[in-house]
C-alpha cells in the first residue's frame, strides 16, 4: 500500500510504498513525515491542489513547532 510523505523543509510530496523513512531528495537527509492523505486522494489532486495542501500542511507543522517552545 502506498503512503503519501511529505517534506517540512519544502513540503514536497511523494508517494511511497516502503515503510521505513523517507528522506526528501531535495532536502537532503531530512526526513519526511506522513501526510495524512491517502494514496487515492493524492492522485486525484491536481497540481494546484497538491501546491495548497503542502501549504497548509506547512503552515500547520511550523505553527506547532512555535507553540512548544
Ligand atoms: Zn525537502
Amino acid at each position: 500500500m502506498m503512503k503519501i510523505f511529505i517534506c517540512p523543509g519544502c513540503g514536497r510530496m511523494t508517494a511511497a510504498s516502503r515503510k521505513k523513512e523517507v528522506n526528501c531528495s531535495r532536502c537532503g537527509e531530512l526526513p519526511m513525515e506522513r501526510a495524512k492523505l491517502t494514496f487515492e486522494k493524492f492522485t486525484e489532486m491536481d497540481e494546484q491542489q497538491r501546491n495548497d495542501y503542502s501549504k497548509s500542511w506547512l503552515y500547520i507543522h511550523q505553527a506547532g513547532k512555535k507553540c512548544e517552545k
